[in-house]
């Protein structure tokens, strides 16, 4: 089988996907490239908790099925227009997760500035207006909306996360589900304290010069307790 380990890890990450209760059986779909013009992706209508690497198709860039046994995911042309527009990315992960799914049709926003991790991981999500499941010009407005960031809210649809590599993509999925979670359980506990603005910029700025590693550190603390040891004994 082509592409096997690449195949393998698509199909790992769509069970995990569902798995972790981010998808349903039959929703969801997730992609990655193959050298410059190729991808590989989910099928369509099987069971995704128990989708395996000879079920994932192979599809150029353009659109060309080289699996034509193999019926590919209806959001084919999505995550074509996706991979082309994000030539710097190689996974691409959409799904429909409950608590993310539904802000999708709902006027509030998931407030990712409420904890530093969905801070630091997903900044602000882009938007994307509605457009039918599957057609063309989903395709069109959702790879739009990727050239502006890695995460698109899909209005009354669902949610698209984009990666360097399909852990990071599906980090980003995970994560949002979880920001979507504590933005509605904030909700419901009543007066919230989000992260301040200079928390938000501490939280995304750069290492400073002078800050130490979390390795360096330990290094450090190792070097004065054996420094005063050696004292010590001396
Ligand atoms: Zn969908």
């Amino acid at each position: 089988m082509d592409y096997r380990a690449e195949r393998e890890d698509v199909a790992y990450f769509m069970r995990r996907l569902y798995d972790k209760n981010l998808t349903t059986c039959s929703g969801g779909n997730v992609s990655l490239k193959l050298g410059k013009d190729k991808i590989c992706i989910t099928p369509s209508g099987l069971d995704k908790g128990r989708i395996q690497p000879e079920q994932i198709g192979i599809i150029t860039l353009e659109g060309k099925n080289l699996t034509p046994e193999l019926k590919p995911s209806i959001e084919t042309s999505m995550h074509i227009a996706v991979h082309n527009t994000r030539p710097d990315i190689q996974a691409v992960v959409h799904a429909h997760p409950v608590t993310a799914s539904s802000f999708t049709a709902s006027e509030i926003k998931i407030n990712t500035s409420l904890i530093a991790e969905s801070a630091v991981i997903l900044g602000t999500p882009v938007f994307s207006q509605y457009a039918k499941q599957g057609s063309t010009e989903l395709a069109k407005i959702v790879s739009a909306a990727t050239a502006q960031g890695n995460i698109v809210i899909m209005a009354n649809h669902g949610v698209l996360t984009v990666g360097e590599t399909l852990l990071k993509a599906f980090d980003r999925i995970e994560v949002l589900e979880a920001s979507a979670k504590i933005t509605l359980y904030t909700q419901l506990l009543g007066p919230k304290r989000a992260l301040s603005d200079s928390q938000l910029t501490e939280l995304v700025a750069p290492p400073k010069k002078d800050e130490k590693t979390e390795r360096q550190l330990i290094d450090f603390i190792v070097k004065e307790v054996v420094d005063k040891i050696t004292k010590l004994n001396s």
